[in-house]
């Protein structure tokens, strides 16, 4: 395991993207996006992605320097085609015309279709919440081949879609809930096959339909697959989030049929001004009041106290910052390997990881 430095790793990751053909911009936003996930924890949805990124960018999987188009605008409803950019880059336009549209009308709808990887969808909560906006977020996966079965089924349909939602605040503590809905997301599968570990039990089926927790029993062909988080609740949010982000959007739903398109994410997102009256003071003494009503609740465990949505990745941003973020070994290697293969020092990549 090696510690890294936020910054470093960023600009070693904006270089390797940089190199496979990004603009500036866009290599470092994509670099920014990943270490965020994980220094607030989320390593499933960080660096660990590099190979499959550059897979994607030398398949034609994602197309480079594209920007969020808009296809259809109403008053309140924006549907944005992501033209199968980078979703680092798409999803954070696509939020700001969301955005744009909540401060000029209360509400903002965006159906954001043909999307690559948005990565972790809290980054579009906390770009809301930032602004000042409540948030709400259902997403889908199509192209990508499903990965978990629906509720009381024995093989994968769906993808592990993503909810999202979030409430401002005004010390910048933003509450914000973020899950897939599957029990894990599909990237922990990744990280536990990498680090050797068995996954909790009940997370996932092999092939036959039987419980393992091997990591590996997820990749064989054909493909286990995961659970449901919270059996048939979990189940009816991601049949919404097909619903929500994949026929609203026209950006379609995970199907068989689909299996040999580009992996693409489409998102709806419903942003709101917590106080259209002006008067924020309600919302935040409430919201205030209740916080504590709940964070008050004796710990089942003295060492682990009540937290809000929010909290683990708040305290492990702040961790990370300080100790550098943790990488197994099979990730670093992997990252120093895709940089060599744009032409990068081996060598160089881990003097700057050791300098920070
Ligand atoms: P998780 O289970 O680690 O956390 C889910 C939520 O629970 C978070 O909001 C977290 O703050 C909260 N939480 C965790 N422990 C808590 C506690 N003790 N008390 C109170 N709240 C607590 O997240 P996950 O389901 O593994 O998802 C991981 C990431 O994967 C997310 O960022 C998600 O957006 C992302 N994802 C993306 C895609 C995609 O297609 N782009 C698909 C699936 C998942």
């Amino acid at each position: 395991m090696v510690r890294i430095q936020a910054d470093a790793l960023r600009r070693i990751i904006a270089e390797i993207f940089h190199r496979a053909g990004c603009n500036e911009t866009e290599a470092g936003t994509v670099a920014k996006r990943l270490v965020d996930a994980n220094l607030v924890g989320h390593d499933s949805h960080g660096v660990v992605r590099i190979p499959t990124y550059l897979e994607m960018v030398r398949g034609g999987g994602v197309a480079l320097n594209q920007h969020a188009k808009i296809v259809v605008d109403t008053a309140v409803l924006v549907v944005v085609d992501g033209q199968c950019g980078f979703g680092q880059v798409i999803g954070e336009e696509a939020m700001a015309i969301g955005i744009d549209k909540a401060k000029r009308s209360g509400v903002g709808v965006v159906a954001l279709r043909h999307s690559s990887h948005l990565g972790r969808i809290g980054d579009w909560t906390e770009q809301c919440a930032e602004a000042g906006f409540v948030s709400i977020h259902f997403v889908n996966v199509v192209g990508a081949g499903a990965i978990v079965a629906p509720f009381g089924g024995t093989d994968a349909r769906i993808s592990t879609n993503p909810f999202s939602a979030g409430l401002p605040r005004p010390d910048g503590k933003h509450v914000i809930l973020d899950m897939a809905t599957s029990k894990l997301a599909e990237g922990k599968v990744k990280v536990a096959l990498n680090k050797g570990v068995e996954l909790p039990e009940g997370a996932l089926i092999d092939n036959k339909g039987r419980p393992t927790r091997r990591p590996s029993d997820l990749y064989t062909t054909p493909r286990g697959a995961l659970t449901p988080m919270g059996e048939h609740k979990g189940y009816g949010i991601a049949v919404f989030c097909e619903f929500l982000a994949g026929i609203l959007s026209g950006g379609g739903t995970n199907r068989h049929e689909r299996r040999d398109e580009r992996v693409l994410n489409n998102m709806l997102s419903i942003i709101l001004n917590p106080s259209p009256t002006g008067d924020k003071s309600y919302v935040h003494e409430e919201a205030d009041a209740f916080i504590k009503w709940l964070l008050d609740s004796p710990a089942a465990d003295p060492g682990k106290p009540v937290m809000l949505p929010g909290d683990p990745e708040r305290l492990n941003r702040a961790e990370r910052l300080r100790d550098g973020v943790p990488l197994d070994d099979i990730t670093w290697g992997n990252i120093v390997s895709a940089g060599a293969s744009l032409g990068m020092d081996p060598a160089g990549m881990k003097k700057q990881a050791r300098a920070g």
